[in-house]
């Protein structure tokens, strides 16, 4: 039996993407693509069991609970999740108990692993910085996975009782040593060409460990979003990011 699934921005970018990836995946069948302006009833009438949300921030919520009242599951890429809304879809879900939904700030499984190997490498280093690449049309520095990652390295190194890196510079050009996410550096390379990549240097004495990844384009996603649609089902109540779905 295959997991009846609906889009809801399936005329976006991602959602478009996400629309094709589908395609002949195998126990998963499409049975609705809806965009803006489109009558949500489509779901339920499709009979539609988990839905993918890449919609707008202003428009996720009134989707998630739609979906949750009336028992679909929610794999959810949309960003714009504060503790506020997470607390009123965890609300949600009480209200519903069995219904699962999946909120993950970044579905590249690629970028998942490589913020989990950070975490787990962080205390064997005395150095460590995070370098983010990106297209030129990014309008935010540094990109929220960056971000994230310093965070996971510098919590990491906190609990392990680490002092700061060692550094001894006194006089720098600004930004030169980039942006200081407690305490870890990171820098944002804006490139033509590139789509969205990140290097965690980490370094001891005689060696550094160079852990990389590289997202080409949007079917990047596809993948962490099918394993979100297999599994949400199994996991009720909202789970945040798909670092558990992936036995991290
Ligand atoms: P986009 O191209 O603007 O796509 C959003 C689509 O949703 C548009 O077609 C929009 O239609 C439609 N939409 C708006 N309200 C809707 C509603 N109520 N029901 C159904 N569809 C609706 O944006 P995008 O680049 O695809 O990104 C979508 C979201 O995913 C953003 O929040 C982005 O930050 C996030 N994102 C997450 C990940 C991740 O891995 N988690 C990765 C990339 C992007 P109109 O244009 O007509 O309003």
């Amino acid at each position: 039996m295959s997991i009846k699934v609906g889009v809801l921005g399936a005329r976006g970018r991602v959602g478009s993407t996400i629309v094709a990836g589908l395609e002949g995946v195998e126990g998963v069948e499409l049975v609705a693509a809806l965009d803006h302006g489109d009558d949500k009833n489509q779901l339920t009438e499709s009979g539609a069991e988990v839905i993918v949300d890449f919609t707008v921030p202003d428009q996720v919520m009134g989707n998630l609970q739609f979906c949750i009242e009336h028992g679909i599951h929610c794999v959810v890429g949309t960003t714009g999740f504060d503790e506020e809304r997470l607390a009123q879809v965890r609300a949600w879900c009480e209200d519903n108990p069995g219904v699962g939904v999946l909120i993950a700030p970044n579905f590249a499984i690629s970028a998942v692993l490589a913020m989990a190997f950070a975490r787990q490498a962080a205390t064997y280093f005395e150095s460590a910085e995070v370098v983010e690449y990106h297209h030129p049309n990014k309008l935010d520095a540094p990109s929220g996975t960056a971000v994230h990652t310093a965070q996971g390295i510098a919590r990491a190194r906190r609990e392990a009782g680490m002092e700061p890196a060692p550094d001894a510079t006194e006089k720098a050009l600004d930004g030169s040593r980039g942006a200081s996410v407690e305490g870890i550096p990171v820098h944002a390379v804006r490139m033509q060409g590139m789509n969205a990549h990140e290097e965690i240097i980490f370094g001891t004495q005689g060696q550094t460990l160079t852990i990389r990844q590289d997202s080409y384009d949007r079917t990047s996603f596809v993948p962490g979003v099918v394993v979100g649609i297999r599994t949400v089902a199994q996991r009720p109540g909202l789970t945040v990011g798909l670092d558990s779905y992936l036995g991290l």
